[in-house]
């Protein structure tokens, strides 16, 4: 028998819809839940302004630090039911989402399709995913980028940001 090696594996999570805070809990209580998945740590919750259009309520963010034996698409897959379930309709680009997961790297994982992007793109400008994934991985080396720690300090853009919880 091959045996599936356990990776740790990140994932962002953010809302502006429906009571945000809310489902950001209940999104990150689903991830605890994935088969052949375990939770190990959570970040704290942060609001943020949106990027991209303006006229919309503001986000709050937060990165999930998992160990997984599950394939990547694998668990893109597990990602997008759990998005379904919280009524995630995709429309706009950067609109405002009920529930948003994003699988923000694998170790050793890179990936160039479409559908699957890994390290998912825009993580090196983005401080509300650095910030969050600062909180339980300062450590990880993103493959191809470099220590979060390090990408959290040379951030681009900066929407304004505070931790809530
Ligand atoms: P964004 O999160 O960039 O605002 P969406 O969540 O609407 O946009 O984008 C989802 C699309 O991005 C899906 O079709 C999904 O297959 C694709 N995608 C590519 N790479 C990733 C990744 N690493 N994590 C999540 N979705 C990804
Ligand atoms: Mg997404």
């Amino acid at each position: 028998m091959v045996r599936s090696h356990w990776l740790p594996a990140y994932i962002g999570v953010g809302s502006n819809l429906d009571s945000p805070q809310v489902q950001v809990e209940s999104g990150m209580a689903a991830i605890a839940e994935l088969p052949k998945t375990r939770m190990i740590l959570r970040s704290s919750l942060y609001i943020s302004k949106p990027l991209g259009p303006a006229d919309q309520p503001d986000f709050i963010n937060a990165v999930v630090a998992t160990l997984t034996q599950l394939d990547p698409l694998k668990l893109l897959e597990y990602l997008q039911n759990i998005e379904c379930r919280h009524g995630r309709e995709r429309s706009e680009k950067w609109g405002p989402r009920t529930l948003d997961l994003d699988l923000l790297a694998v170790a050793g994982k890179v990936f160039n399709e479409s559908h699957l992007t890994l390290p998912h793109p825009g993580i090196a400008e983005r401080n509300f995913v650095l910030l969050p994934w600062q909180d339980v991985a300062p450590y990880f080396v993103v493959p191809k980028l470099g220590a979060v720690k390090d990408l959290a300090e040379k951030v681009s853009v900066k929407p304004e940001i505070r931790m809530i919880v």
